[in-house]
């Protein structure tokens, strides 16, 4: 319990969150889970090729003759063949948004990042035998280590000098447009970076080393030469392995020469003595690795796998781990690797080496104690979890072994697991509450949510493509706020507000989700439906013989920019038979109302439909009484601004009470937002306005409470 709260606790959280978080590491997963696409194609050829299941590869065989395997083949070949090169490109491109966020005036096209990095990586690369050919050899898996380091080198070196102003080709002509002059700023600093590189790769050359991919290897694997095959070997062996897989270096293939020359020959040992009948003479071989230790992949990954499926419905990680299954199966593990990531993940780096190493002592206690037979004959590696325990046992000792290890790495993963996700959440909300706070404030360097870099851009973009289907998938809705005659208490009107429930993060905020929809001009339809719903909600209590309610509804300025928005409005209304009278369109002035556009002709119509306008928020910043003038107003809404403070501020009480007279001599109907107090109530009534909305009478409200309070009505004052 207390080992748990340590992990999981509400301070561990903050702490992790920090650590996930170091600059680098989170760039780098970030570039990692970008390439998930290429990484699951690629282990999906893998699996084509590879499904364990013998009928499978005769029927291929059979239908497609020998060449069956090209297929897949080719799809690695166009993968995760060529990781590396995918990798170091999203690394260059996540390093250049990361300095563009903060630089936004100065910033610089992230694809010639991706591109240096990418062109870096291959000047400093073995040649392929075949002249001037990509070498095939370093660009897998096996050559991420590098890629990682040139990515992060080239992209850090080329933005140092490019901040450098004296390094830029001044270059803009009017024909060639702007993008072409920052490509000219990136010339110098660019050529300089992959010299840079090239040059190193001279250095290495002059110092005898062309393959610097080999040098790692085999400076990572020498230390090792020389183990006995013992348990002290084999939990140093899984440490190593799993330490550098989680620095992005291929630690099975890294270690290979320890595999070979321990693990294949004792496995080799063994089977040599199960044919001459006599006892096997090594508990740890490579069957007993592949087969108790790295189940669904390094890391004993299923354990993980299933770990993740008690996370929440709707989260990140779920998906992946859906994703995850059906290659983990089979043992491939790449889509967990990278996509989680489970490379350079500070929060799985304890259960990653920790698993494997707890399986292989259980193990090997397990065994020497008699009760698992020692394992005999190499396994095919993507045989499916169980049978091939059956199949390295000879007997169900060994199927039975593995689900014991899946349930303890299932143990040991399970609380890193939770914590990754608090961090995730912990993340998503931080940002979410800034992009709240964004859309508050649009006159920043971003005129757009949806265009910002960074995560609040990727944020804004996923809700804004999320709120193109709320309407199909239901979650839009309606509640209604009564705007109430003070000296009667009687309901008057009601504003229909618009609320959306989000799948996952519940309710948004209309404030965003406005704002979002006028971005992506997804606000024509939306107002509509608020229309028609809103109608069809009048229809509703009419029919239940609730008459004499005024309905308003909010009408975007954006929609003022469609000629056909009359029509559309009086459609809804005979949709539902109703008396144009009854409704109410509410602009809002602060936000760019002009006759210049053509508003106040689009207004007139709408009023000459029958339908009233009220202006909304007036007396906020943008105010102008020559609306008053401009457009066919029928009420006016004194905006919260004022209201707050009509108790105690002269200044508020004053202009409240000038535009109170100013609607009494010309007609137009007098409403106060945002009402909380009874003291705001009585000097409100005293300068004029009694028709109070807000929180004093009521919040919002669902449909069947609104028709409630308008039954029931409120006090007066
Ligand atoms: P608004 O039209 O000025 O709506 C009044 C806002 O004030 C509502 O916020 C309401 O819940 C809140 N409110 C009401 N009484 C009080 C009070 O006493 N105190 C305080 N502090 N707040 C009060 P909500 O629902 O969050 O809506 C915010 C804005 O979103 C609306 O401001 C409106 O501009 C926009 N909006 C809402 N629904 C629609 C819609 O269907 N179409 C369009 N275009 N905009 C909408
Ligand atoms: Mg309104
Ligand atoms: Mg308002």
């Amino acid at each position: 319990m207390r080992l748990d709260k340590l992990i999981q606790g509400k301070k561990a959280v903050v702490f992790w969150s920090g650590i996930a978080n170091l600059e680098y590491l989170g760039i780098i997963r970030n570039a990692l889970t970008l390439t998930l696409p290429v990484v699951i194609a690629g282990a999906m050829g893998v699996l084509i090729n590879n499904f364990p299941v013998a009928i499978y590869q005769t029927f291929m065989q059979d239908v497609f003759g020998d060449g069956w395997r090209s297929f897949g083949s080719y799809v690695w070949d166009g993968t995760l063949a060529v990781l590396s090169p995918v990798m170091v490109f999203t690394i260059g491109f996540n390093i250049a948004e990361r300095y563009n966020l903060k630089n936004p005036l100065d910033a610089i096209h992230p694809v010639i990042v991706g591109l240096l990095a990418f062109c870096s990586l291959l000047a400093i690369m073995e040649p392929s035998t075949k002249d001037f050919a990509i070498p095939y050899n370093w660009v897998g898996i096996h050559g991420l280590f590098l890629a990682i380091i040139t990515g992060v080198v080239s992209a850090e070196f080329f933005i140092s000098l490019y901040k450098r102003r004296i390094l830029r080709v001044r270059f803009f002509s009017e024909e060639s447009g702007a993008a072409m002059s920052g490509v000219f700023s990136a010339l110098i600093p660019a050529i300089a970076t992959i010299s840079a590189f090239a040059l190193f790769k001279v250095f290495m050359s002059t110092l005898g080393v062309n393959d610097i991919h080999s040098l790692i290897y085999g400076m990572i694997s020498r230390p090792f030469a020389g183990l006995g095959n013992n348990l002290g070997a084999a939990v140093l062996y899984n440490f190593a392995r799993q330490f550098l897989w989680f620095l992005g270096i291929h630690g099975s293939n890294a270690m290979e020469p320890v595999m070979t020359e321990i693990y294949v020959s004792a496995m080799k040992a063994n089977e040599l003595a199960i044919s001459l009948g006599e006892t096997q003479p090594f508990i740890i071989t490579k069957t007993f690795f592949d087969t108790y230790v790295s189940m669904g992949g390094a890391g004993n990954t299923l354990s993980l796998l299933i770990a993740l499926f008690t996370v929440k419905k709707g989260s990140g990680m779920k998906k992946i781990a859906q994703i995850s299954l059906l290659p983990a199966v089979f043992n491939i593990n790449e889509t967990l690797l990278f996509g989680m990531p489970l490379v350079l993940n500070p929060i799985y780096i304890f259960p990653f080496i920790a698993t494997p190493i707890a399986l292989t002592v259980v193990t090997y206690y397990v065994a020497s104690f008699g009760l698992l037979p020692s394992s005999g004959a190499e396994v095919a590696w993507t045989t499916p979890v169980f049978l091939s325990g059956y199949a390295a046992a000879g007997s169900a000792a060994g199927s039975v072994m593995q689900l014991v290890n899946l349930s303890l790495g299932f143990l040991i993963y399970l609380p890193f697991v939770h914590v990754a996700e608090r961090v995730q959440r912990f993340k998503f909300e931080a940002t979410y509450n800034e992009l709240l706070k964004a859309s508050g404030n649009l006159e920043s360097t971003y005129a757009t949510l949806t265009d910002r870099p960074g995560e609040i851009g990727a944020i804004s973009r996923v809700l804004a493509n999320d709120l193109l289907n709320s309407i199909k998938r239901n979650e839009l809705f309606l509640e209604y706020q009564p705007q109430v005659d003070c000296t009667t208490g009687r309901v008057v009107g009601v504003e229909a507000l618009l609320r959306w429930k989000h799948a996952n993060i519940g309710r948004v905020p209309p404030s965003l989700f406005i704002v979002l929809a006028e971005e992506i001009g997804f606000i024509d339809e939306i107002g509509i439906w608020v229309c028609e719903e809103s109608c069809r909600q009048v229809k509703e209590w009419r029919d239940k013989g609730l008459t004499g309610v005024v309905m308003s509804f909010n009408v975007s300025v954006k929609q003022l920019g469609d000629a056909d928005l009359p029509e559309k409005i009086l459609d809804c209304i005979e949709k539902y038979g109703l008396d144009p009278s009854c409704m109410k369109a509410e602009v809002t002035e602060s936000t760019g109302l002009s006759s210049d556009m053509g508003h106040n002709i689009l207004l007139e119509e709408i009023r000459r439909l029958g339908v009233k306008i009220a202006i909304d928020d007036f007396g906020m910043g943008h105010s102008s009484l020559v609306y008053l003038k401009q457009f066919p107003v029928a009420m006016i809404k004194l905006d919260g601004s004022l209201v707050k403070d009509v108790a105690v501020s002269k200044i508020s009480s004053d202009i409240i009470s000038s535009i109170s007279e100013l609607c009494k001599s010309m007609e137009i109907e007098l409403l106060a937002e945002f009402v909380e107090t009874e003291s705001q109530a009585r000097m409100l009534k005293e300068l004029g306005c009694h028709i109070f909305q807000g929180w004093l009478y009521s919040a919002a409200l669902s449909p069947h409470a609104c028709e409630e309070a308008i039954i029931k009505g409120f006090r007066t004052y």
